[in-house]
């Protein structure tokens, strides 16, 4: 299974904001749309980063409720992962797991095509492996 496969059943849909949103906005975008990060970008097709729920706990903890007026280009995390549409979802989840981040921004042309979660990977290893598994069921009992 390829990441574009993933696309296609969950949609291109990606939550942007431009870097200079509150911190307190990005906290009520996260609520409003039961999404963990969301991705930095001014034009919304340009990743400049990448900020979840974890880059805002972190900051909470370290400088206290103060940081919910700072802005999102403060505490995003600017080194982003990304992948491509034709990528495998098997590596894709091996690199969330090595790099312990639960989304990845998907470019194709230098433009956001979609963003994948943890969860949608795995849904589609569990999916992948039962697809298997009844291929090889077929296989040894129609002999
Ligand atoms: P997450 O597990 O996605 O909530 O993110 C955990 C940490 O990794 C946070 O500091 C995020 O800013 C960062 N992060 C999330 N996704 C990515 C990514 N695709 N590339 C690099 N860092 C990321």
């Amino acid at each position: 299974m390829i990441i574009s496969d993933i696309l296609r059943g969950k949609g291109s849909d990606v939550v942007t904001v431009p870097p200079d949103t509150s911190i307190e906005a990005l906290v009520g975008l996260l609520a409003e749309h039961g999404i963990g990060a969301v991705v930095v970008s001014s034009d919304g097709a340009t990743v400049e980063g990448i900020i979840s729920e974890r880059d805002v706990v972190r900051a909470l903890a370290a400088q206290g409720p103060g940081v919910l007026s700072a802005t999102v280009d403060e505490i995003c995390t600017r080194d982003v992962i990304t992948t491509t549409p034709s990528a495998r979802a098997r590596e894709l989840r091996q690199v969330m797991t090595d790099g312990r981040f639960r989304h990845v921004p998907v470019i194709s042309d230098g433009r956001l095509q979609g963003i994948v979660s943890i969860g949608d990977v795995v849904k589609a290893s569990i999916t992948q492996l039962e697809s298997d598994a009844a291929a090889l069921t077929n296989y040894i009992t129609s002999g």
